[in-house]
């Protein structure tokens, strides 16, 4: 830690008004699922959606692992840092939450103004005419087109994220949209992909009503969150850090706490009351 009381000049940004607050993947570590950039950590090739669109063999792998790794997905709970983001909204604290995470689990911890920028995991949505669904429900039918397919993969490996790696695949039917038979895809930001406007324009919204910028679990290696704390900056507010391993905002930071967010955002609330 690089202040004598960093919980204590935390509490300080709090002091006029709400802060935004700017979750990465590593908020989620505790829950179990791995942060791929932390230190530490193998790095691994995030999906690539220009794959996922132009081979549908990868469209057959994506499909059967999700269906095998669902069962694990549905065990991930939230941990200690989302329930103190929900407190501290709760309490007027913070307006809402922004996050690059795609786990949903914000709002399962209960918060209510979430923006998710780089979408949701567990929606998928057609690419032709737009029209969105759950992944449950994709699941189901792809169930009914391949019965057998989850007891066939019982060896499969299981990443912790719930990403399984299925043997054979080429007998697997991908289900398409029900409404114009479009590809379906996560409802996700991937890599080289933007974010939508509209969902940009809601965190600045956040962003222009607060008094500071915290920044809780991530390295800030995403280029959205450059540029939201670009926004921060511009707008002269101060930025602070709560993070294991270093982040691409630390020379900047007003306060810097090297740490877990479990902890340190649960010491916050108690601090605020
Ligand atoms: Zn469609």
């Amino acid at each position: 830690m690089t202040d004598s009381d960093p919980i204590a000049a935390l509490v300080e940004l709090f002091a006029d008004a709400p802060v935004a607050v700017l979750t990465g993947a590593g908020l989620s570590t505790d829950s179990g699922i791995p942060d791929y950039r932390g230190k530490g950590t193998v790095p691994r090739t995030p999906m690539s959606i220009r794959d996922f669109m132009d081979d549908s063999g990868y469209r057959q792998r994506f499909w059967a692992g999700a269906r095998v790794g669902s069962a694990h997905i549905s065990g991930i709970k939230p941990n200690a840092g989302h329930a103190a983001l929900a407190r501290l909204e709760a309490a007027g604290r913070i307006d809402g939450v922004m996050t690059q995470n795609v786990d949903g689990l914000h709002r399962r911890a209960g918060s209510r103004t979430v923006v998710e920028l780089h979408g949701n995991g567990s929606v998928i949505r057609c690419t032709d005419c737009g029209n969105r669904w759950t992944r449950n429900e994709v699941l189901g039918w792809f169930d009914t087109l391949n019965p057998g397919v989850v007891e066939r993969s019982s060896e499969a490996e299981i990443a912790p994220d719930g990403d399984a790696r299925v043997g054979d695949v080429s007998d697997v039917i991908v289900p398409p949209c029900p409404v114009c038979g479009g590809i379906l895809r996560p409802d996700v930001v991937y890599f080289g992909e933007t974010v939508p406007p509209g969902v940009f324009a809601a965190a600045e919204s956040l962003l222009n009503g607060a008094g500071a910028l915290l920044l809780a679990g991530t390295s800030l290696a995403v280029n959205t969150g450059v540029r939201l704390m670009h926004r921060a900056e511009r707008r002269g507010i101060p930025v602070a850090v709560i993070n294991r391993g270093p982040t691409a905002a630390d020379a900047r930071a007003a306060v810097r706490i090297e740490g877990g967010t479990s902890e340190i955002l649960t010491a916050l609330v108690t601090e605020l009351g």
